[in-house]
């Protein structure tokens, strides 16, 4: 089985990734390593690559870095997006079962600031500090079960539907069936646009 690479490994993968490295993908980085290694999920993106499944509640720096460290993505359908505005995530061990949610600690920022005063930007303080303190003191963890459907899973293969409406397909049973009407979620009035 391959080893699970080192935080340094993860970190330069993650600025490539993302762009720039920052405070936030450290967290992100260390909040994933710390939830697979509770999982005994060593090989993520590779020979256990089908027992995964992540949801993340923000849509941030740290999002990013999760992705880089579990292989999950939105477009495999293993990453799912609940956005909550929360710097927290959850790990699904399909094979087993389990599921940790792992969140930051808001604790961590003032921890940060007291373990490297002598560094003068917050990001810079934090960028060292989360690398350095140890999992208890940057997140709680919880264990917790996340009912994962079936259209849910990444490869589910289910028929297209198309909607009464728009007349676009609707895939994954996302329809909804109102007084013997098929509709998709935007002709059911959950619209995030108008025109
Ligand atoms: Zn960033
Ligand atoms: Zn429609």
């Amino acid at each position: 089985m391959r080893q699970m690479n080192s935080l340094d490994d993860y970190l330069r993968e993650a600025e490539i990734a993302h762009g720039h490295l920052c405070a936030g993908q450290v967290l992100g980085v260390r909040m994933a390593m710390a939830g697979l290694a509770r999982l005994a999920i060593s090989d993520p993106r590779g020979a256990d690559r089908k027992r995964l499944v992540t949801y993340v509640e923000i849509d941030r720096c740290a999002t990013d870095a999760i992705a880089v460290v579990t292989g999950c993505r939105l477009g495999k359908r293993a990453l799912k997006f609940r956005d909550w505005g929360k710097m927290a995530a959850t790990f699904v061990d399909l094979e087993s079962g389990k599921a940790i949610r792992v969140a930051a600690k808001e604790s961590s920022k003032e921890l940060a600031r007291r373990l490297h005063p002598e560094i003068a930007t917050k990001n810079q303080q934090q960028m060292r500090a989360y690398r350095e303190l140890p999992d208890d003191d940057l997140f709680s963890f919880q264990e917790v079960r996340v009912e994962v459907g079936p259209e849910e899973l990444p490869g589910y293969k289910g028929e297209r539907i198309v909607c009464d409406q728009c007349g676009e397909g609707i895939n994954f049973r996302r329809e909804i069936v109102r007084n013997g009407q098929v509709l998709c979620q935007g002709c059911a009035g959950k619209s995030y646009y108008t025109v």
